[in-house]
């Protein structure tokens, strides 16, 4: 079997197994100090029927209720890090699941694990399981120890989206909030991934606050090079907005 994974824009991903289709994170909007630098591959309206949303942690560029709100389908399920159900709820979507690590939920026939994470919030990272095929998403987590659990329990992950930008925060004495291309493709070579999609790098603050809040290690090309030292059987696969990707078939053989 194989499933397509389509990046919509920053963290936020389309999974689809065999028409079973997952949104991450979804961020459709853009205000002072988000800049997504790199094009929208779906409205929300514009988008294909959802057997759920998955959603990290709640920070603005991961958790964009107020547009997701133009999604038609209301009664669509949401799985959520503990603590964010009540946003959802009041942004009009009734059916959430709450999640701490290693809990997990049943979206149409996929099934939804969360996994450990560290930012600069309550977050986590999910294994999402379908079609006989496996996909971890890691959010814009830290690459934290607790991350090497996941190859125990999931000896097969089929693709990792694993975040990029190394963002720091310079007021906070550069205080590291998201995981480098480097420690990206670390644990893109601890979970032996079959292929491995870089996410969150193209964002920007803008030039003022990137110069004065943000700071950024990590670029998507960083990171296939780093994969490509660390671990040349994990095949690095940099994806534009809106391009699909067909993974589990013709990438060699099974592992
Ligand atoms: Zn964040």
């Amino acid at each position: 079997m194989t499933f397509t994974v389509t990046r919509v824009a920053h963290a936020c991903v389309l999974l689809d197994f065999a028409g079973h289709r997952l949104l991450t994170d979804p961020w459709f909007s853009e205000r002072r100090g988000y800049y997504r630098g790199e094009p929208l591959a779906f409205t929300p309206d514009g988008l294909p029927e959802l057997a759920g949303v998955l959603v990290s942690h709640g920070h603005y560029d991961h958790f964009d209720l107020a547009a997701f709100a133009a999604y038609p389908d209301h009664e669509v399920p949401f799985v959520v890090k503990r603590g964010l159900a009540a946003r959802v709820v009041r942004a009009g979507f009734p059916n959430v699941i709450e999640v701490d690590a290693w809990q997990q939920a049943s979206l149409g026939g996929l099934r939804v694990t969360a996994a450990p994470a560290r930012h600069s919030v309550p977050e986590v990272c999910f294994v999402v399981e379908g079609a006989g095929q496996s996909v971890f998403f890691g959010g814009d987590t830290l690459r934290i120890a607790e991350l090497d659990e996941v190859a125990l329990r999931y000896p097969r992950i089929d693709l990792a989206l694993l975040p990029v930008n190394g963002l720091a925060i310079r007021p906070a004495f550069n205080r590291q909030v998201v995981m480098t291309a480097e420690e990206a493709a670390e644990l893109a070579a601890v979970l032996r991934a079959r292929v491995a999609v870089p996410i969150h790098y193209r964002y920007t603050a803008g030039p003022i606050r990137d110069r004065f809040l943000l700071k950024y290690d990590g670029t998507p090309e960083r990171f296939a090079e780093a994969l490509s030292e660390a671990e040349p059987a994990v095949q690095a696969k940099i994806l534009e907005p809106g391009e699909p990707l067909v993974v589990g078939a013709a990438l060699g053989p099974e592992r």
